[in-house]
């Protein structure tokens, strides 16, 4: 099998790499084998080969809504990243590989006078991740401008139209069938790209203000329950800055957990665990995780 990886030519096999260097928690014990993916072909036939011996295979973006366990995770861990990360402009129509950051999509959007995609100036995730959580900021979401996705389903690739793409919130067909993004199309608006970035620059600003962005952090922690704000929930618990370990209820804002030392995923993971129950007890909601955890 290592054999068979190695032999990818555009992407490169790691073996116990730490997965603290691959998410913005900085938190996360070794993947058993690790795949900086380089194109499309070697995502294809990394999954086959991880398939034919037996082997859990994992697809990660840019690791910012991850949670992974300290014990690792004993799998194939493939990383969509800047190996795969072109963007492709089109008149309005934008198309862009899944290891394409947010933000940089967004910057290139507004450069070409697009609008749209001002929401995700300042998700730290990428396009694949993005596509597959549908994430959204501000108003936006990405379903509001996605026309489609290729991605790999059952080991085969699909064109899938954003009809199809079965977007909720933090939600997708993705995510339900265990598919792989591996490049996603947008339809944007034209605009001033002055004002466009003026747009972008504003909602930033608003989440400097709002955001513990100084601190290793998955971002929002819990999904908003119907007819709720988590972090109000969290914070009328009493529960801002709540720490075990080096893990933290950020005091400017109770949604997000941050990292602000060492903090261990099993940290993590019993702050989580007594946020949910000191809320159900309060006000009766059950808190449930956006951030996905892996090797639980
Ligand atoms: C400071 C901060 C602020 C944030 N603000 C927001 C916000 O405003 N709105 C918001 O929605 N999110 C926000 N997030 C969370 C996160 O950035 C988004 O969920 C983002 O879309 C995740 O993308 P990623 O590439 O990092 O995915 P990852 O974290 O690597 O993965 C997330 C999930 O997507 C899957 N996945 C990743 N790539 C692919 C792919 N190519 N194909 C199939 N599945 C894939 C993974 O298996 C995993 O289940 C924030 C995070 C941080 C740290």
């Amino acid at each position: 099998m290592i054999e068979e990886l190695t032999s990818l030519s555009r992407s490169h096999l790691m073996e116990n790499e730490p997965m603290e260097k691959h998410t913005t928690f900085k938190i996360g014990g070794p993947a058993r084998w690790f795949l900086d993916a380089g194109c499309e072909e070697d995502v294809e036939r990394a999954l086959s080969i991880a398939k034919t011996h037996g082997l859990p295979a994992i697809v990660i973006g840019r690791g910012s809504n991850l949670l992974v366990a300290d014990r690792g995770l004993d799998a194939l861990v493939i990383e969509i990243g800047n190996g795969m990360s072109q963007i492709h402009v089109d008149g309005c129509s934008v198309t862009a590989q899944a290891g394409a950051r947010l933000s940089v999509l967004s910057q290139e959007a507004a450069r070409h006078g697009l609008s749209g995609l001002e929401f995700a100036a300042g998700i730290p995730g990428g396009v694949g991740g993005g596509t597959a959580m549908n994430a959204g900021a501000y108003g936006g979401q990405m379903s509001d401008v996605l026309t489609g996705a290729r991605a790999i389903e059952d080991g085969r690739i699909v064109k899938i139209p954003a009809q199809d793409m079965e977007l909720g919130y933090r939600q997708s067909r993705i995510l339900k069938r265990n598919g792989v993004v591996l490049s996603a199309s947008f339809a944007l608006t034209p605009d001033d790209p002055a004002r466009i970035t003026e747009r972008m620059q504003e909602l930033n600003r608003r989440r400097r203000e709002k955001q513990p962005l100084s601190f290793p952090s998955a971002g929002s922690v819990f999904k908003r329950p119907e007819g709720y704000f988590a972090g109000a929930l969290i914070e009328g618990a009493g529960l801002k800055g709540c720490r075990i370990g080096d893990a933290m209820v950020s005091p400017l804002h109770a949604g997000f957990i941050v990292n602000v030392g060492h903090a261990t995923a099993e940290d993590v993971r019993s702050l989580i665990e007594h946020i949910q129950n000191t809320v159900y007890q309060k006000d009766g909601v059950r808190l449930e995780t956006e951030v996905r955890m892996l090797g639980f």
